[in-house]
């Protein structure tokens, strides 16, 4: 295994080094962006660490925001980039809060090294030359692949929750495997305590990570493992070992595996989808039944995607997530089990669209491809019947959106100003009656015509409301 010396710096960045040293300061790139190059990767933001302090730092450039100043961190902008900038610390934030002013600085690049996370994250660059500082031999883990704390694990683990989860994290992001002792460090009570004191939205935010990586089951699988998601995510620990297995061959694993591939099946980089995918069964052991059916056993989840839309919306509820997020994801959970048959009347397709919203039901049939590559590890087979059964209702579903029927009370041909009009009092009457008319129309998008709704409106409110 031959080790690098320098890395090839970006020429902007060697141009902000000599500014640096210019007016008497040192900076060197730490953290993701060394880590990516020497992997040969590109496309990570650039994070600074520099001897300068931040008012420092803010008297030598023009724009600098101040965005972290509790933790000595600025923001410089400059040659269209935005770069995080840190002052040299000799300590990690106490992320519990407790002592949020105790920030001290280090002097050299090397004690500022020496509180980073990972070994592969405590590798600095010298901003100008490239010139590589490794004390923890960083650069050899991270060729053998390898994430290990700097120091002992417990130590560094009890000293801030979050790194038990970004360990976590970065082994499914990176495809790198943890070290033992800090493998096994990760599920020692002491540490999962301390990982139950990070707040909930710095796990969501991780988990969210993990969920985009290339495969989300990896890193889910070491978090339910460690213990640490029955500490966010409780609801999920009773899918484990509920069987689904039956005579009928629909189901290779058990609940918790298939939701794990399932995310792995599920839309890449479309977060929404990849949730639902998480929680899509989530509250099937509580509906399971069975039944002997000539003589074999069938497994049954009736009703199980209501149960699972209410521990979607109480975990997620509970994780913080943006209320828009939790609405349509949830929305997802609870229309997934929808079914449809080629004697489907074009009525039956618009009610179908009306329940889901024509803005979800390429989310919807996203996790359906989701749920059935959970079910084996294997994409649905273009061509199959299953395939092309999905595929005719997508159609279907184009070709009346495309005939663009009435899909609310809104695209009707009247409103309710026109029935005042026609001598129907607003309240109550009016709107059972346009309810009504909306429901013709669904049937027969032909009625949707001024003349037609007024008349049978008309006529609704004559025989129902007057005596
Ligand atoms: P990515 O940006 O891809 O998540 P990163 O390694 O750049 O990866 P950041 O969160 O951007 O991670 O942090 C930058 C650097 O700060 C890390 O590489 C690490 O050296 C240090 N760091 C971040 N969080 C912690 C922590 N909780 N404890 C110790 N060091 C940390
Ligand atoms: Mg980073």
């Amino acid at each position: 295994m031959s080790l690098i010396k320098c890395v090839k710096i970006p020429e902007e960045l060697v141009k902000i080094g000599g500014i640096f040293r210019k007016n008497g300061f040192k900076a060197y790139l730490v953290g993701g962006a060394v880590r990516d190059m020497i992997l040969g990767k590109k496309g990570h933001d650039y994070d600074l660490a520099t001897n300068a302090t931040p008012k420092q730092v803010m008297g030598i450039f023009k724009k600098v925001i101040p965005t972290g100043i509790a933790h000595g961190t600025v923001t410089i902008h400059i040659f269209g980039m935005q770069i995080e900038t840190t002052t040299f610390r000799t300590e990690a934030d106490y992320t519990d809060g407790r002592h949020p002013d105790s920030i001290k600085f280090a002097t050299t690049i090397e004690e500022d090294l020496s509180r980073r996370d990972f070994t592969m994250n405590a590798i600095a660059a010298d901003l100008e030359s490239g010139e590589l500082t490794d004390p923890f031999d960083g650069q050899k883990d991270i060729r053998n692949k390898i994430i290990r704390t700097v120091g002992e694990p417990q130590e560094r683990f009890a000293e801030d929750g979050l790194r038990p989860v970004r360990a976590v994290r970065f082994s499914g992001q990176l495809g790198f495997s943890i070290e033992e002792k800090t493998l096994a460090a990760l599920s020692e009570p002491e540490v999962l305590k301390k990982t139950a004191s990070i707040s909930v939205e710095r796990f969501r935010d991780e988990f969210c990570k993990m969920l985009l990586c290339e495969r989300p089951s990896d890193s889910l699988k070491l978090l339910e493992k460690t213990g640490i998601l029955n500490i966010f995510i409780p609801e999920f620990a009773i899918c484990r070992n509920c069987s689904q297995k039956d005579s009928r061959g629909f189901h290779e694993f058990d609940v918790a595996d298939h939701i794990l591939y399932a995310c792995d099946g599920a839309q890449k980089g479309n977060l929404e989808v990849k949730l639902a995918a998480f929680y899509h069964d989530i509250g099937k052991p509580e509906c399971r039944t069975t039944e002997i059916v000539d003589g074999e056993e069938r497994v049954h989840f009736h009703g199980h995607e209501t149960k699972s839309a209410q521990k979607a919306l109480a975990s997620m509820t509970a994780l913080k997530f943006p209320n828009e997020t939790i609405k349509n994801v949830v929305h997802l959970v609870q229309e997934h089990m929808f079914y449809y048959e080629h004697s489907w009347s074009d009525a039956a397709v618009r009610r179908f669209i009306i329940r889901v919203k024509p803005e979800n039901i390429e989310n919807l049939f996203a996790l359906r491809l989701a749920d059935i590559y959970g079910m084996h590890r294997t994409p649905l087979k273009e061509g199959s019947p299953a395939w092309n059964i999905l595929l005719e209702f997508r159609k279907r579903i184009e070709s009346v959106l495309e005939k663009k029927s009435a899909l609310g009370i809104k695209d009707l041909a009247v409103n309710g100003r026109d029935l005042i009009q026609e001598g129907i009092p607003s309240g109550k009457a009016m709107g059972m009656i346009l309810n009504e008319l909306f429901e013709t129309v669904t049937e027969s998008p032909a009625m949707n015509e001024k003349e037609k709704l007024l008349a049978l409106a008309k006529n609704i409110f004559r025989e129902k409301f007057r005596t």
